[in-house]
C-alpha cells in the first residue's frame, strides 16, 4: 500500500489541522508514493526503534514525536546521533510519520487514551485550542466512585505500566473530579484549579509549579511525559490494524516494546 494512503488512514484519526502551529507533524522522511508493507508505531524515533525497524523489515515508522521539530534541518552530521538515525532511514528506505498535538486533540488521541486509563466518566474536553471550540488540549472528568488521592496514585501506577508516580498534595484527601494532559502539560494547572479540579494529572513537572498547585489548593501527580503518552503506541496500532483490516490490506501493524523512560530512580542503600 503507498504511504499517501496510510497517511490518509492517520489523518482521518488526527488531522494535521488540528496540530498547534508549533509542532511540525505529517511526514517526516520517505516518498508519499513509497510502497509499505510493514509499520512500526512508536513514542520516540531512537536508535533502538530504527534498529528494530531495520531487523524488522519495517517500510514506515509511525510515532509520536516528530523527528524534527523545534530548530529547522540546519545540517545533517551523519556522526552525531539525529544524522545517523537520517542516514540510517533513508538508506534502508524507512518513511517516517509522526502525529503529535494533532493525536493529543484528537478524539481517541493521546488525552482520551490516559482519560480511559485513569477511569474516568463523563470526559469532557479540558483546554480549548486557541481560536477554536469545539477542540481541547487535555481532558477533564469524574471518578466513578470517591477515593483517596492516595489509592488514586497506586492505582494509576499500574494502569500506565510505571514503578511510582509523583504527588504533589496540594488538594483535599479525596478525588471526584479529575483534569489531565498527556505528556508535558504543567502550564495548565491554574485552569484545572479553576475549574474545580482535585486533581491534576500531567507528566514533566518542575519544582515552582509543584508549588503552584499547592498555593491553588490542587492536588497534582506528575506520572511522567513517557508513562503518559507510551499508552498511545498500543492504541494507535490497534487503530491501524483495523482501519486496514477495514479495507482488506494486508499491511502488518507491530509496536515497539522495548522502549523505557529515560528516567530511572534509584533509591539509597537498604530502602
Ligand atoms: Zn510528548
Amino acid at each position: 500500500m503507498k504511504f499517501q494512503r496510510i497517511a490518509g488512514l492517520l489523518e482521518k484519526l488526527a488531522p494535521k489541522s488540528l496540530a498547534e502551529s508549533w509542532d511540525n507533524p505529517g511526514i517526516q522522511v520517505g516518498n508519499p508514493q513509497q510502497e509499505i508493507k510493514r509499520i512500526l508505531v512508536c513514542l520516540d524515533v531512537s536508535q533502538p526503534v530504527v534498529e528494530t525497524a531495520i531487523e524488522r523489515g519495517v517500510d514506515l515508522i509511525v510515532s509520536h514525536h516528530p523527528v524534527m521539530l523545534f530548530k529547522g534541518l540546519l545540517n545533517i552530521r551523519t556522526d552525531l546521533y539525529d544524522g545517523r538515525l537520517l542516514q540510517q532511514l533513508l538508506s534502508k528506505n524507512i518513511a517516517v510519520y509522526s502525529a503529535h498535538t494533532n493525536l493529543d486533540i484528537a478524539q481517541g488521541g493521546c488525552n482520551d487514551i490516559l482519560a480511559g486509563l485513569c477511569g474516568l466518566e463523563r470526559v469532557e474536553g479540558f483546554v480549548p485550542v486557541q481560536g477554536e471550540n469545539e477542540d481541547f488540549m487535555g481532558r477533564i472528568g469524574y471518578v466513578g466512585e470517591s477515593v483517596t488521592v492516595v489509592e488514586f496514585a497506586k492505582k494509576l501506577c499500574a494502569s500506565l505500566n510505571t514503578s511510582h508516580v509523583r504527588l504533589v498534595k496540594g488538594g483535599p484527601d479525596t478525588v471526584h473530579k479529575v483534569a489531565l494532559c498527556s505528556g508535558a502539560g504543567a502550564e495548565f494547572i491554574s485552569q484545572a484549579a479553576f475549574k474545580g479540579a482535585d486533581l491534576y494529572i500531567t507528566g514533566d513537572l518542575k519544582y515552582h509549579e509543584a508549588q503552584q498547585g499547592v498555593k491553588q489548593g490542587i492536588n497534582i501527580i506528575d506520572a511522567g511525559h513517557f508513562a503518559t503518552e507510551f499508552p498511545m503506541v498500543k492504541s494507535l496500532a490497534e487503530y491501524l490494524r483495523k482501519e486496514l483490516a477495514d479495507i482488506r490490506s494486508d499491511v502488518e501493524v507491530i509496536e515497539d516494546s522495548l522502549s523505557q523512560d529515560f528516567f530511572q530512580v534509584i533509591r539509597r542503600e537498604g530502602e
